[in-house]
């Protein structure tokens, strides 16, 4: 009998096991797909590391988080500072002084204050107080301007429902900042694992028990997988048989590509903010590891990042926090409460926004818990 069966070989699942058998636990891994490392996969193509399910860039200001994943791995100095594209115009990422400027031509702290300010107080003459929805958040952070062309296109077809039904705090992720600093993220870590995630996850799940290709739900009552405890990371509403009604998850279609040039925009991410546009990004790989001298110099790998509703086949990439869903999530909560020797965890697992920081934090703090 295993001491903790772990469903999902994500982050969450990984760092989870490793902990376990630290502790001298008899721990296995079920994945459900041919291949560990979750969403956070990367794969090499043209000698390029591939993020297969999206760009992951590696953020924290959690020191516990960072020194456990630069046990794993050596960290680059990776910096994201993404662009956004709207028609012909070309801003810089997040809301600071560069794309302030571009907008309205301000070149000074102050200039940029009084610009938003006035469109803020234009926002809450409209009767717009306490912030009900994402719109209404966007338009009391930086005004109907920002709003129009840098966030309410990306965010619409990003969740395939109106700014306006959905929660303010997706938005409140984006920083604003009144200096020239392209730094998309606030945190005092960041970087790119040299190599590529899977080698990262590899290095975690060194000397655990893996088995790719097994769907725990279908095997559940096979002897083989017996468990003390099983550590559940896949969709909460599935492992439930989605009893209580399905819980809404955002998918994403990914269309990769190899081209002949050594360099196709110059960046590695590129936000196309106009609704108009079907993907939200377009993803050049060679960006994230500019020191990798394994990478073609002649051909380069770009990825456009479709946004769809999930719809059973894809693969399931962000709960959609909205008030239905949360009603729903809280239902399962209490059905998991009950299941015995069940543990719930990771974004599917949690129906949760979480970053990938945040998810190894989580998988430790449960670690510390149970072990
Ligand atoms: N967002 C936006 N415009 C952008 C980038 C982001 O409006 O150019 C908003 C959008 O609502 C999105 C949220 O910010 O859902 C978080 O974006 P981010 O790219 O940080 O999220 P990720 O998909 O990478 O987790």
């Amino acid at each position: 009998m295993l001491d903790h069966l772990i469903v999902g070989a994500g982050l969450f699942g990984a760092v989870f096991a490793a902990e376990a058998k630290k502790a001298g636990k008899k721990v296995l891994v079920l994945e459900r797909r041919d291949h560990i490392a979750g969403n956070v996969y990367t794969e090499e193509v043209e000698g390029i590391n591939v993020h297969r399910y999206g760009a992951h860039i590696f953020h924290t200001s959690n020191d516990r988080v960072w020194e456990y994943v630069n046990r794993h791995a050596v960290f680059n100095r990776f910096t994201n500072s993404p662009l956004a594209r709207y028609g012909e115009e070309l801003f810089n990422l997040p809301f600071n002084m560069n794309t302030f400027h571009t907008l309205w031509g301000v070149v000074t702290p102050k200039e940029a204050k009084e610009k938003i300010e006035s469109q803020i107080e234009e926002a809450k003459a409209s009767g717009i107080r306490e912030p009900q929805n994402l719109e209404e958040q966007a338009l009391l952070l930086g005004g109907r301007d920002i709003y129009e062309k840098l966030i309410k296109g990306y965010t619409e077809k990003q969740w395939g429902r109106k700014a306006s039904d959905l929660p303010a705090f997706i938005i409140r992720r984006l920083p604003f900042r009144f200096t020239y600093d392209n730094n998309y993220f606030n945190d005092r870590y960041q970087g790119i694992p040299v190599g590529g995630y899977t080698r990262m996850v590899e290095s975690i799940l060194d000397g655990v028990d893996v088995k790719t290709g097994v769907d725990y739900l279908k095997e559940k009552d096979s002897l083989e997988y017996a468990a003390k405890t099983v550590i559940f990371t896949g969709m909460i509403d599935e492992y439930f048989g989605r009893s209580l009604g399905p819980l809404e998850y955002r998918s994403l279609r990914f269309e990769e590509e190899i081209l002949d040039v050594p360099d196709f925009q110059g960046n590695a991410v590129v936000n196309y903010t106009e609704y108009e546009i079907p993907y939200t990004r377009i993803i050049e790989h060679r960006h994230f590891e500019p020191e990798n001298e394994r990478a073609s110099r002649e051909k380069t790998v770009v990825t456009k990042e479709y946004p769809l509703e999930w719809n059973g086949n894809r693969e399931p990439y962000y709960a959609v926090n909205d008030e239905k869903n949360n009603a729903l999530y809280k239902k399962y909560e209490e059905l998991a409460k009950k299941e015995e020797n069940v543990i719930f965890g990771g974004r599917l697992g949690q129906y949760r926004y979480f970053d990938m920081d945040d998810t190894i934090d989580e998988a430790l703090k449960l670690a510390d818990r149970i072990l």
